[in-house]
């Protein structure tokens, strides 16, 4: 019987008149920090080169301004010069040594720019940011469109493919195109045709100095998320006049920054926006990306295969797997390294100007030599994030490689993250090392505590201890009350909880117990459940009645009341992270979670959670209490090898359990299976 390709609309061809793209996959333009690089572009270079390699249809470079106001933080990548365009040979030439096409993304950042020299239609504050933007004089808008389409010429000089507009996610021509941000009574302003010259001029101005034969993407923003957006007709109407002005491919935004609905975190439900693409799809003929929360093959081709879009844009996932095209193409997509939408080690990178690498995957953005090949023994104790990156690692190298844990799964912490409403995702790095532990020859004990009489019985002279943390439970009067529960009894043992509920601790893992107990539809069906249970939370009108796609938000009537309590006086859930946190918060907030903080704990008894907030003496008559104050490390193992003269390697929470955290710990995993080398 012939076999059928493995998704086949994935990997269908798009003709695009001049040139031809392999397949349907387009690598969405992301901010790594690597454009920044002094000197030359070498990391970026290979960054795009492993991700050509891997078969991915066409990339996009993270934003290049095409001027200084333009910048999105001082000193930020800019092409305004072939100095600067020689800078960019290295990259273009490695994508095309690896078989890939890339294209440059120009952005303007208007008044999103982190700096004091920022420029906007209207001098109109972002509520993100610090700074008030200068007005744009007729004069500097014309400059402008000439600096966009000086920085295409200089693009197509530097042998990119193509460019892509950036007139999305509220930058400049966004701030241009809507009456939020556009006040001006100029010609550049007030009705919809004077607010969509700037972008339609930047267009003809591009597609003028490029020539035919060169791929503009432009990027529309087809759902604002704010107030004052565009409406559903505005959007068709400046799309047909893009195409018109000679876009080649049309791009799907979603969302300003400034907007309060997260957009592309983990509670983003897969696939949640295509509906806007395909609303567009039946009014224009250029080709449409889609894009936001697309992770797998299996989604990427559902979407295309339902006619809902050309292509489907995906980033981070490339990030996370630069070989997911090839993977998936032959067949092997249980083997994809999947982009869990943490954000954790890209986008909360950037903001903190860091290189962006990935939690799931610490080769994201630097590739360290291949440690050499080794023989030999290792054990390896615990099969959390750490044991099984250090595990597989170790097997690659060509050790053999047992590895013992103590449950009957493999997963650790992740086994309760995955939990979570909103973080499912979280199974899939489970799935993808199951399967990396079975290609690489690990030998899996599962239900078995490895104790050191046992590991040293076996012979083993190398041990890598990951067997992670134990639950904090802080001495309190009462807490051994029948009402008191670890975390872990909530998320891994499922125990049922009363309707009034205390939580103390709000850090990450507080703020998940919240997260879990505020609703009881743990398990939505399928993916169109999620998608209308999360607009409905956020306000997001799929019938596009109003501007920007805003509608009242419903959020879930939650089935508890509860508390969450921290001692010291920040505000609670400031440990989050930087792109995700606030969601997490606002989430919470309107499902009614009481957030306190200064809070002193007393003791715990049949009439309820003692304490005193700012002074103030209260008992929280709930029938449970959840303890998520931090963790303790498990390394009881350390001591009585070390005597028997073993060489013990601590990694993840066992190493370090006040910073208990899956990316540090997938990571050193890698870094000590790489460092062992028995004998
Ligand atoms: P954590 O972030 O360190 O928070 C521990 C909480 O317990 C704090 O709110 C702390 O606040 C409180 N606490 C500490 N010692 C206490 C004591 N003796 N008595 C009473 N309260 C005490 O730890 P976590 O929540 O267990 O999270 C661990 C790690 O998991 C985090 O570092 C994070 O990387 C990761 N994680 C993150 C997320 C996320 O970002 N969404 C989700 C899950 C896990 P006070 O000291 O002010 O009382
Ligand atoms: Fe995806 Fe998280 Fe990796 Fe970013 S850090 S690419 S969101 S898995």
């Amino acid at each position: 019987m012939p076999q059928h390709p493995p998704f086949p609309h994935l990997f269908a061809p798009l003709d695009l008149g001049f040139t031809t793209l392999p397949n349907r996959i387009l690598m969405g333009s992301m901010h790594t920090g690597l454009e920044e690089d002094k000197g030359d572009l070498r990391r970026l270079a290979d960054y795009f080169a492993a991700r050509a390699r891997g078969g991915v249809g066409l990339m996009v470079t993270g934003g290049i301004a095409p001027n200084r106001q333009g910048w999105l933080a001082p000193f930020g990548a800019k092409l305004t010069t072939a100095a600067e365009a020689r800078k960019h040979i290295p990259v273009t030439t490695a994508v095309h040594e690896a078989g890939g096409k890339i294209c440059l993304q120009i952005l303007h950042a208007g008044r999103y720019g982190m700096h004091p020299m920022l420029v906007a239609p209207s001098p109109i504050r972002a509520r993100i940011s610090p700074f008030r933007p200068w007005e744009m004089s007729p004069r500097l808008i014309r400059a402008t469109i000439r600096d966009f389409a000086r920085s295409a010429a200089l693009a197509r000089e530097a042998g990119y493919d193509g460019i892509e507009i950036m007139g999305s996610e509220g930058y400049l021509i966004n701030q241009f195109t809507v009456p939020r941000t556009n006040k001006r009574t100029d010609t550049w302003g007030g009705s919809f045709e004077n607010r969509i010259r700037f972008p339609l001029e930047i267009m003809r101005a591009v597609r003028e100095k490029t020539g035919p034969d060169f791929i503009v993407i432009f990027r529309i923003s087809m759902l604002d998320l704010v107030e004052e957006g565009s409406t559903w007709d505005e959007v068709v109407a400046f799309a047909k006049a893009i195409e018109a002005a000679g876009a080649t491919i049309i791009n799907t935004g979603i969302g300003w920054h400034e907007a309060r609905i997260p957009t592309i975190a983990t509670v983003v439900p897969r696939g949640a926006y295509t509906w806007v693409t395909e609303r567009l799809k039946k009014e224009v003929s250029v080709p449409l990306i889609t894009t936001n929360r697309i992770n797998t093959p299996e989604k990427a081709e559902e979407i295309l295969a339902s006619g809902q879009a050309d292509m489907v844009s995906m980033a981070r996932p490339l990030l996370a797997d630069p070989d997911f095209p090839s993977k998936a193409q032959a067949g092997q997509a249980d083997t994809i390294n999947t982009c869990i939408a943490c954000n954790q080690a890209c986008l909360d990178h950037v903001f903190e100007h860091k290189t962006a690498s990935c939690l799931v995957n610490p080769r994201a953005t630097s590739n360290p030599a291949t440690p050499p090949t080794a023989a030999g023994n290792v054990a390896v104790v615990g099969a959390g994030p750490a044991g099984l990156s250090c595990a597989v690692e170790l097997a690659t190298r060509g050790l053999s490689v047992h590895l013992f844990e103590a449950s009957g799964a493999i997963g650790g912490q992740f086994n309760m993250a995955k939990r979570i409403p909103g973080k499912e995702e979280y199974a899939e790095t489970i799935r993808y090392f199951e399967t990396m532990l079975k290609k690489t020859g690990v030998t899996l004990h599962l239900n078995t505590s490895a104790s050191a009489a046992f590991l040293l019985e076996k012979g083993f002279q190398e041990v890598v201890l990951a067997t992670g943390v134990a639950p904090r439970i802080p001495a309190l009067e009462g807490i051994e009350h029948p009402k008191v529960l670890s975390y872990t009894d909530v998320l891994y043992d499922l125990k049922p909880l009363g309707k009034k509920v205390a939580i103390i601790g709000a850090g990450g893992i507080g703020f998940d117990v919240a997260m879990y107990l505020t609703t009881d539809d743990h398990v939505l069906p399928d993916d169109a459940a999620r998608i209308v249970a999360y607009q409905q939370e956020w306000g997001i009108d799929p019938t596009y009645q109003h501007r920007g796609g805003l509608t009242t938000p419903h959020p879930e009537k939650p089935t508890r009341q509860i508390w969450m309590l921290q001692r010291s006086k920040g505000k609670v859930g400031a440990t989050l992270g930087k792109t995700t946190g606030w969601a997490h918060r606002l989430t919470l907030k309107n499902r009614g979670v009481q957030m306190w903080n200064t809070v002193q704990y007393h003791r715990i008894d049949d009439a309820g959670l003692h304490l005193t907030v700012n002074g103030a003496p209260k008992v929280l008559d709930v029938d449970h209490v959840v303890v998520c104050a931090g963790q303790e490390p498990l390394r009881a193992l350390q001591g009585p090898l070390e005597a028997a003269g073993i060489r013990v390697h601590l990694i993840g929470g066992a190493k370090l359990a006040a910073e208990l955290d899956a990316k540090r710990a997938i990571e050193e995993g890698m870094v000590v299976a790489q460092t062992i080398r028995p004998g």
